[in-house]
């Protein structure tokens, strides 16, 4: 099996990190100048790994094999948040720059083919994973027309002053790929928690949002008696209990919602409140899971209007996102290397984050491996992950890298 270079890979970790940096974090938008600043230099270290490279017209940078495929496309997005940490993104992308060197270097593995990629504006500066979906030929021209920065700039202006208005766009072209493995801190604390060192990824959990709205009727808050009054906000206040109450009995360890946003109208401490809306999102890999905790809503909607008082509306607020399931095969040979380099220090596990995969996948088998998070911090300049760990996760997606190919090429 091919050995990681630990002190190159975390060399090239470290300077990354200088571009764009800003007290412990790091401030690289998509586009902006240190952006482009970090994919010219990564543009150099893969060239320098003997890799065909390419920056193609949304940034996206390509190094691709010079061996014959079947290849393995590795990576992750080289954008940060607007104040991000120095991992988030990065590490994958050096990871698939270090398994690109390593496995070249190794008599056993140097005929096998890794093409490393930086994807862009999977932060959503832009666009939520802006390259990835371009590499798919996922954005008509009205998204991209709509798309404009957080700053401000509309996308092709932005485009044109990174100096790629020209420069033509990689997307996927069926053949040369067995998949996509992506590594990436876990984000969050699981894998800390449990002194567990590696997570291989079983899926990116499916996401959906509701909108729930009580209709009543506004009245005095004296003179209206508890019997006559009609008041929206009991509704949500009894919908927001109970979803508590009712939801743990069907979620698992991983699953998650969110009551995060309400509004109770007119909002005054002296009328009885005449509308009320709750907005509930919920994260889980078993849609089975959200398709009951819908069911439970709805039941709860019954009882509430079955009284009388008050109208109750529920609607989708966002387009639900499905749950991205990762490869078997791939989890295999992940689950494998994870035995050898931490035996019994490791888990199978979902993303309750979004990742390029989730958009991938239309075109790609893909595959996941977390690192721990130090104190589960993520999208915070005090994110951080101990370099033991670091080094390890490389090593485990350069051993799965190996035995992929050499399954798909019968070495
Ligand atoms: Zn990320």
């Amino acid at each position: 099996m091919p050995s990681i270079n630990a002190e190159r890979l975390m060399s090239d970790l470290r300077h990354l990190r200088t571009i764009g940096a800003v007290e412990n974090g790091v401030v690289r938008p998509a586009l902006s100048p240190a952006d482009m600043e970090a994919r010219r230099w990564l543009a150099g270290r893969y060239e320098e790994a003997n890799l065909e490279t390419t920056i193609d017209g949304v940034g996206n940078v390509l190094g691709r094999s010079r061996n014959s495929g079947p290849a393995l496309l590795i990576g992750s997005h080289s954008d940060t948040q607007p104040r991000g940490g120095w991992l988030d993104g990065a590490l994958g992308v050096i990871y698939g720059l270090e398994i690109a060197r390593a496995l070249g270097e190794d008599a056993d593995t140097k005929d096998l083919a890794i093409d490393a990629i930086a994807w862009q504006d999977e932060e959503s500066n832009f666009m939520s994973c802006l390259g990835s979906r371009s590499y798919v030929g996922g954005i008509t021209p009205e998204m991209e027309a709509e798309a404009v920065g957080r700053d401000g700039t509309v996308l092709s202006d932005a485009i044109t002053a990174a100096g790629l208005a020209d420069t033509p766009r990689i997307t996927h072209v069926d053949g040369r790929y067995v998949g996509y493995l992506e590594a990436h801190i876990e984000q969050g604390a699981y894998l800390e928690d449990a002194g567990e060192h590696i997570g291989v990824v079983t899926a990116i959990v499916g996401i959906r949002g509701m909108r729930i709205r009580f209709h009543g009727q506004q009245n005095h808050a004296g003179t209206t008696t508890m019997a006559r009054r009609c008041d929206a906000a009991t509704g949500l206040y009894e919908m927001a209990y109970r979803i508590n109450q009712e939801f743990p009995k069907v979620a698992t360890e991983p699953t998650v919602w969110t009551m995060g946003q309400v509004q109770i109208e007119p909002g005054a401490v002296s009328i009885v409140p005449g509308f009320a809306e709750l907005s509930l999102q919920m994260r889980d890999q078993d849609e089975a899971v959200l398709d009951a905790f819908q069911k439970i809503i709805a039941d709860i909607t019954v009882d509430i209007e079955s009284r009388g008082k008050i109208k109750v509306e529920v609607e989708p607020a966002r387009a639900p996102i499905r749950p991205c399931f990762m490869n078997d095969g791939f989890q295999a040979h992940l689950a494998r290397a994870a035995d050898v380099n931490a035996p019994g220090k490791w888990r199978h596990m979902p993303s309750a984050a979004g990742h390029d995969p989730m958009v991938l996948q239309a075109k790609l088998e893909c595959a996941m491996l977390f690192i721990p998070s130090i104190a589960g911090i993520s999208h915070d300049f005090a994110e951080d992950s101990h370099d033991a760990d670091i080094v390890r996760g490389c090593q485990v997606m350069a051993d799965a890298a190996a035995s992929i190919l050499k399954e798909a090429t019968g070495a």
